[in-house]
């Protein structure tokens, strides 16, 4: 099936969602929205109160600095992805719990599995810990290159943490200039840090459809590459 169906089909499942204590406060889901074949998919960490009003991802203060740094880096937002680790708003926009991302990773690995990215851009912290592990620190690897499981991994600065810490501004203004210069080109053997040496690419492995299986079967064909 296309790429397009499979994650209008996820997006309706999440937006129908019950399975963590956030459906209970959430105005809209938010599955995230993009080119159902973007090379870059950028994963923040939730949606905002704007989010949650609108359905759409990055659509706040946050979202226009961050269109606004694509846009100068000459990256269109309808060329990649964009979407969070949860898709409903925590209350007052506090940090999701683990178990809140657990029980919404199956959707973000159905998404990874259906759009196949070249990069994926982990944006902050609780973003970064979900997709390459805990033991990472935004402020140690942003702009640094990951593999794991054939896709390679940018993580940058959340833009809200630039628009609350102007010092930050320049620094992901900086990362994503530099992210287009890497999309760009052939990144060496030696710039990357291999997270996942014996794992086979997940490019090679996608679902051929969402239909015939759940957001969590697609995701679990997935999820021990990640
Ligand atoms: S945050 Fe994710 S798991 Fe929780 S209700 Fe929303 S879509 Fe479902």
């Amino acid at each position: 099936m296309e790429t397009v169906p499979l994650l209008e089909e996820l997006a309706g499942e999440i937006r129908g969602c019950p399975k963590c204590r956030l459906a209970e406060t959430r105005t809209c889901a938010v599955p995230g929205e993009g080119s159902a074949s973007a090379r870059i998919m950028f994963v923040g960490e939730g949606p905002g109160e704007k989010e949650d009003l609108s359905g759409r991802p990055f659509v706040g203060a946050a979202g226009q600095f961050l269109n606004l740094l694509l846009q100068e880096a000459g990256i269109e937002r309808r060329d990649v992805f964009i979407t969070n680790i949860v898709k409903c708003r925590p209350p007052q926009n506090r940090v999701p719990l683990l178990d809140e991302v657990a029980a919404c990773n199956d959707y973000l690995m159905a998404q990874i599995a259906i759009i196949q990215p070249k990069f994926i851009c982990p944006l902050g912290g609780p973003s970064l810990n979900t997709l390459l592990g805990p033991h990472l620190r935004i402020t140690k690897v942003r702009c640094q290159v990951f593999r794991k499981s054939g896709i390679l991994y940018i993580p940058l600065f959340h833009p809200a943490a630039a628009l609350h810490r102007q010092e930050l501004q320049s620094t992901l203004r900086a990362d994503i200039l530099k992210l287009k210069e890497l999309i760009h080109r052939e990144i060496r053997e030696d710039e990357i840090i291999d997270l996942s040496p014996r794992a086979k690419p997940t490019r090679e492995c996608a679902p051929s459809t969402v239909s015939q299986k759940s957001a969590s079967e697609v995701a679990s064909d997935n999820l021990s590459l990640f």
